[in-house]
């Protein structure tokens, strides 16, 4: 007789942020474990799943990306509609992604009553060292009061990206 039977949950999983700071370069690391230097941002991964693993859990990520409508405001509360996991992109060497994704963070706080998991991501850390302007301190503070997890990652090196992605898989079982 083997141990407890596994359970499988699907979970809707979006990516917010500024246009160009690397949410469907994100995405398909993270599902296919590619990265395109120059993609075209209307190919963008405008939907890609990906199932992990933990404990006796499968957890299906349904990963929604804007695929370029950021432009297009008003949609966003269509796309995080029913989401789980928020993954809130900036780039680490551009300070307006940074305080783009502040303020979605705060939108996603006040619209979304029920409690979505917030991860604040800043991407392209594989270039920081000769172009950071957010630094780690500052993004790591916001994220501290705010209640998000919070990583450097880089889509293009693929650092820490399965590890963010796997703490939120951790946090969603543990919480279900
Ligand atoms: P999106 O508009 O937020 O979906 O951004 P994209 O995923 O389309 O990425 C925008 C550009 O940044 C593309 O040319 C990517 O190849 C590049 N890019 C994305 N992530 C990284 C990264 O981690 N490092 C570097 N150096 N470039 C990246």
């Amino acid at each position: 007789s083997g141990g407890k039977p596994r359970s499988n949950r699907q979970v809707k999983l979006v990516l917010l942020g500024d246009q160009g700071v690397g949410k469907s370069s994100l995405a398909l690391r993270f599902a296919r474990g590619e990265f395109h230097e120059h993609h075209e941002a209307t190919i963008g991964a405008a939907f890609l799943t990906q199932t992990v693993t933990v404990g006796q859990s499968n957890i299906k990520f349904d990963i929604w990306d804007t695929a370029g409508q950021e432009r297009y405001h008003s949609l966003a509360p269509m796309y995080y509609r029913g989401a789980a996991a928020a993954v809130v992109v900036y780039d680490v060497n551009n300070t307006h992604s940074f305080s783009r994704a502040l303020a979605w963070v705060k939108e996603l706080r006040q619209q979304n009553a029920s409690s979505v998991l917030i991860v604040l991501a800043g991407n392209k850390a594989d270039l920081a060292s000769d172009h950071r302007a957010v630094s780690v301190d500052e993004a790591r503070a916001f994220a501290e009061d705010n209640g998000l997890i919070f990583a450097e990652v880089s889509a293009k090196t693929g650092m820490a990206v399965n590890e963010v992605f796997m703490t939120i898989a951790h946090k969603l079982v543990r919480r279900a």
